[in-house]
């Protein structure tokens, strides 16, 4: 089972805020909707989630036509990036709500939001009020509630995007986990490919309206379809007028690997236990080179020394089309 969205564009006046974009979200996955500011990420969350209306197109979940089923007949939670909590209500009153409104039995309710905390780690702090809890734990307690109604998809748009970086990272980790155990269909828009690459199953890059890609991180890391997906998951620099990523490229000291292109360090930069090298050639402007210190101490690297570059056997490389971003 999946969710299927088939041709949908979406329009706001004159601008194409989605251009026929068809894309399968396999059930039981975590999807990440991953692309540029702007690129129209929570348009299409909104419109899987009923929130919005396409202009043309479809959106079946779990082989049901939901086009045109509003929002709460879609059984889909949603999360967003400023969770609004109830501020008058306990962590428990919050998370019982949604099963409140549907006048489900007070034990049934009661055990639910019991085991539910649990599951956030919340459990200490059902009788606090929101505003007493940490962004992080807020975040959780959102996601708690969400899943009160055990919808079949969980749609969460940029759901850590206001939070610190360490605890990002702390909740990403934490989403994984939460996600092995509850295996609820999740798709979560992010713009930060390290978290989309670290959480997701699949990845749907998403630029400009248009899907540019969908794979699971190791694909599109390996084998990106065209220099923006390659150029949006990692750090990149060109070579001989292909795109590749600055740790894929060969350095040496002595000229005589075939198709090697010489050149001369501009820069030196150690950063822990890499070396980042600036090296001017003469077709290139500036080659971005990435190795180990290890490696860069044995070739005895300094700016204004002469080296040859050449793509590492295994490159992922692309045909660059566009400038490097600097
Ligand atoms: P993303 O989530 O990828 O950052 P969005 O889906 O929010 O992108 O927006 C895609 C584009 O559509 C943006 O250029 C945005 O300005 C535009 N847009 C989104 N919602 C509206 C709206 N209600 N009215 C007009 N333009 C909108
Ligand atoms: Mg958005």
């Amino acid at each position: 089972m999946s969710i299927d969205v088939t041709g949908v564009t979406k329009k706001y006046g004159d601008f194409v805020a989605l251009d026929n974009v068809s894309v399968t979200l396999p059930t039981g996955q975590l999807t990440a909707l991953l692309g540029p500011s702007g690129g129209g990420k929570s348009t299409l969350l909104r419109i899987i989630a009923g929130l919005d209306t396409a202009d043309s197109g479809s959106v079946h979940i779990e082989g049901r036509d939901a086009t045109k089923l509003p929002p709460q007949k879609r059984n889909v939670g949603f999360v967003f990036q400023h969770y609004a909590a109830f501020k008058h209500m306990t962590v428990a009153k919050n998370v019982a709500f949604g099963l409140e409104i549907r006048k489900r039995p007070k034990q049934d309710v009661q055990a639910k939001v019991a085991e539910l905390l649990d599951l956030v780690h919340l459990s200490q702090f059902a009788h606090r009020l929101p505003s007493q809890l940490s962004g992080g734990q807020r975040q959780r307690m959102a996601l708690a509630r969400a899943l009160a109604v055990e919808p079949t998809v969980l749609l969460l748009d940029e759901p850590f995007g206001a939070l610190d970086a360490k605890v990002r990272k702390e909740l990403r980790d934490w989403l994984r986990r939460l996600h092995d155990e509850v295996h609820v269909t999740t798709i979560f828009v992010t713009h930060d490919q390290e978290e989309a690459l670290e959480v997701a199953d699949e990845i749907v890059v998403i630029n400009d309206g248009r899907v540019e890609q969908v794979g699971s991180p190791d694909s599109l890391y390996d084998t990106p379809a065209n220099d923006f997906v390659m150029g949006f998951l990692g750090d990149v620099t060109r070579l001989g007028g292909l795109m590749l990523r600055p740790h894929d490229i060969e350095i040496d000291v002595e000229p005589g690997r075939p198709g090697a292109v010489q050149g001369r360090i501009t820069r030196v930069l150690r950063v822990g236990f890499e070396v980042r090298l600036s090296v001017e050639t003469a077709d290139d402007a500036e080659v971005k080179v990435e190795l180990t210190r290890t490696h860069a101490q044995q070739l005895g690297l300094v700016e204004g020394g002469t080296v040859w570059l050449t793509p590492a056997v295994g490159a992922t490389t692309v045909v660059a089309t566009q400038p490097v971003p600097a």
